[in-house]
């Protein structure tokens, strides 16, 4: 078993000065795989002085000098895909075909695109008789949960490093061990020590000392609302710039004359992936009341697909969630459903068969779902689909909006034009059309509940900038 009791500060490994270790489970075999370093909040000091003095020179570099790094680190998430594939089904669950194909490739593709968008963006503008110069904006905290265990965590340091911040990284509890080769990455491209440090631990100690320390200009966060909104607390006492991607309650509307079966199951492909661990995951279904029973039965159809299993087999398309934890927390949501009149079409709370051991939650549909019962407000964060009828489009508009998260969307209709319109009225920050594919360049984040900012392409960028101008 590994045992970690050290810390990335200040360009070199260092024992944490708690002592404490976190075990670290994998969420299929429930073994314990490894132990990190619990940090302290005088880890949290020691990574923040190490990134205040780097900042000092870091902030001041050119576009050049921060690319040439950037670069390496970009090649070194190519160069260990396999390892990171691997690394993040031990601690994840994540099933191997989606780790490797999402999970590790997503951040490459991501860090990719910050090396091409670096290369060509302007620091600086001319307007009248001033320069206007986009700086960076100083220490970030970056603070990360285990869904996508690396892809958040290089949504929030990549660009933060090439605007010109320095960074304090403190990943999830349950997935620090892709955090730790991420770090390794970074040591190697050779960025000057103290411009990327990691401290693990606990949220409640480690994260709650970085998003309330003094010497951290901003704190880009990921995770449930609740943390969220008391992030945002204490940043608002500390004048603390914040990005917030939270919790969503995403709806996929199925218009009438919209290819049903494709809609059905492209949603059971998302909400199914991952085991419904994805803050977009489309986990309410609206469908015509014409349509509804039908849409039904092609959504069961769909998740026999997902079947759970072993996370390290290729033929796995589901595998555990997370930590027995969520397991608990999802199960609750499907009999609060059931209690409050849905109808479990296909799944439910009690363990699937065969599986002896390991955090696994039954694919599960429930239908009959009306907009005010939990199932169709809260957040499950598990693989749960809730298919609501709607009377006309008036209504799904309502159903869609009624919520108090704005994250993401689907409309489908039998053209792109009608989609669009719907999907404008929409609160939400990303809508896919007829199944639209994802884009690595546009911003993503939340309306309402689910967040402020955005992350990835240009805006995700400029989210690490703060301008200043001068005057000739
Ligand atoms: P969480 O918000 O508790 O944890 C996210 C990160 O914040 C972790 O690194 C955690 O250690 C840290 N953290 C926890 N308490 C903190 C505090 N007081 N101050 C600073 N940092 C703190 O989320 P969770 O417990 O891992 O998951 C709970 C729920 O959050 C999920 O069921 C899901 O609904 C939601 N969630 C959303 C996303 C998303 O991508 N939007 C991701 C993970 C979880």
């Amino acid at each position: 078993m590994q045992q970690h009791a050290d810390q990335y500060i200040g360009g070199s490994w260092r024992p944490s000065q708690g002592g404490g270790a976190l075990e670290v489970r994998n969420p299929a075999t429930e073994e314990v795989i490894a132990t990190v370093a619990a940090g302290t909040a005088a880890d949290v000091d020691a990574a923040v002085a190490a990134a205040r003095a780097a900042g000092r020179q870091w902030g001041l570099t050119s576009r050049e000098e921060r690319l040439a790094p950037l670069t390496r680190l970009r090649d070194g998430l190519a160069a260990r895909q396999q390892e990171i594939a691997e690394t993040i089904v031990a601690e994840q669950g994540s099933p191997i075909g989606f780790a490797t194909g999402v999970q590790a490739a997503l951040p490459l593709l991501v860090a990719s695109s910050y090396v091409e968008l670096l290369a060509g963006y302007e620091f600086q503008e001319k307007i009248g008789n001033s320069t206007v110069y986009a700086e960076p904006a100083g220490v970030v905290a970056a603070i990360t949960p285990w869904n996508y265990p690396l892809h958040q965590v290089v949504a929030k340091v990549v660009p933060a490093l090439a605007a010109g911040c320095t960074v304090v990284l403190k990943p999830a509890e349950d997935t620090p061990l892709v955090a730790r080769l991420f770090a390794e990455l970074v040591d190697q491209a050779g960025f000057p020590a103290g411009v990327f440090n990691l401290v693990t631990g606990v949220g409640s100690e480690v994260g709650a000392a970085l998003a309330a320390h003094p010497g951290v200009d901003l704190v880009s966060f990921t995770g449930s609302t609740a943390v969220g909104r008391s992030i945002a607390e204490h940043a608002g006492r500390g004048i603390k710039k914040v990005a917030l991607e939270l919790g969503g309650k995403s709806a996929n509307v199925v218009l009438p004359g919209a290819d049903l079966g494709r809609a059905v199951n492209v949603n059971a492909a998302n909400v199914f992936a991952n085991s419904g661990q994805t803050c977009t995951a489309w986990t309410r279904l609206l469908v015509h009341q014409d349509q509804y029973e039908e849409a039904v039965a092609i959504a069961v159809k769909a998740a026999a697909k997902y079947q759970p299993g072993d996370p390290t087999s290729a033929e796995t398309r589901m595998g555990p969630l997370v930590s027995a934890k969520q397991r608990e927390r999802v199960r609750g949501y499907i009999r609060a459903g059931v209690e409050q009149g849905a109808r479990l079409v296909v799944g439910g709370a009690e363990a699937p068969d065969g599986l002896p051991t390991g955090y696994y939650v039954q694919p599960t549909v429930l239908a009959d779902v009306t907009p005010e019962m939990t199932v169709a407000q809260e957040e499950i964060f598990g693989p749960v689909l809730s298919i609501i009828a709607y009377r006309d489009e008036e209504h799904a508009l309502e159903i869609a909006n009624g919520t108090e998260y704005g994250l993401a969307g689907g409309v489908w209709a039998a053209d792109e034009a009608t989609a669009a319109a719907f999907a404008r009225r929409m609160d939400a920050g990303q809508v896919d059309i007829n199944g639209g594919r994802f884009n690595p360049l546009a911003p993503f984040g939340g309306y309402k509940s689910s967040g402020v900012g955005r992350e990835l392409g240009r805006h995700g960028l400029e989210e690490f900038l703060q301008t200043k101008s001068i005057q000739f």
